[in-house]
């Protein structure tokens, strides 16, 4: 499989860059994994929108799906997506319309969002919408994909994408730390791990990790490869990597 990093900003986007969005391919097949914030565009330089077979977002925060307006309205307005012609384009019977895998409660979500300025239907028309159960085992073309619940601020989904030769991506979310994504990741060959705080949080729930736990949660998972995303262009990427990698050696 072939992984793009679209965007991996925390909650507010680096300079130039993207919320979260990860496109896997492979043999034509392109899954999205998260839609947040600048997302849609950073797409547009990868892939096609209208190829996208899936999109799945780990949990309803806005960096992880606030996109899907742009993408919905895409699929809803472009000349192409009409059924008759339209400025060149030729019209067509059977518009592009994506299943979209969203945790249980994604349809109320959305409706209540975009019924703000009065378009209550614009993502469910837009997508094939289906929440996932946590014990769902799924398919998208050729991958297989299963999900794990992790500790966040809302429901949480880390997920774990298999291809045909039986390559596995894991993306843990967002996650506070836990034992659950150590054993759900457990010897995947590419953990992509959340890193973003630079100190634990200092009051009240945690959410999140730092870099150093990233590491440690991919030392104890036995991941062979391990990518940490959702840090800010604020923090040093030096420092970051030195972090996660004095914790993902240790023994
Ligand atoms: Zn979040």
């Amino acid at each position: 499989m072939r992984i793009t990093v679209l965007g991996k900003s925390p909650a507010w986007s680096d300079a130039g860059g993207a919320c979260s969005g990860y496109l896997v391919q492979e043999d034509g097949h392109a899954l999205l994994i998260d839609c947040g914030s600048g997302v849609f565009s950073k797409l547009r330089e990868h892939c096609d929108y209208v190829d996208v077979s899936s999109v799945l977002v780990s949990h309803l925060h806005a960096d992880h799906f606030l996109d899907l307006v742009p993408f919905s309205y895409a699929l809803t307005y472009a000349p192409r997506q009409q059924p008759v012609p339209v400025a060149g384009w030729p019209g067509t019977a059977a518009p592009a319309r994506p299943r979209l895998l969203a945790p249980i409660g994604a349809a109320d979500a959305f409706r209540h969002i975009v019924s703000c300025w009065g378009q209550e239907g614009l993502i469910e028309d837009a997508f094939d919408l289906h929440e996932y159960q946590p014990w769902d085992e799924l398919e998208s073309g050729p991958f297989h994909l299963r999900f794990c619940e992790v500790p966040h601020f809302t429901r949480t989904f880390a997920v774990e994408v298999t291809d045909p030769s039986g390559h596995r991506l894991t993306f843990g979310a967002d996650c506070s730390p836990n034992d659950q994504l150590v054993e759900f990741a457990r010897d995947t060959d590419l953990l992509l791990i959340e890193g973003t705080l630079p100190r634990p949080e200092r009051t009240g729930e945690r959410g999140h990790l730092t870099p150093g736990e990233a590491g440690d949660h991919g030392r104890r998972a036995h991941a062979r490869r391990l990518v940490l995303t959702h840090y800010s262009d604020e923090l040093d990427p030096e420092w970051i990597r030195t972090q996660a990698a004095v914790s993902h050696q240790r023994v």
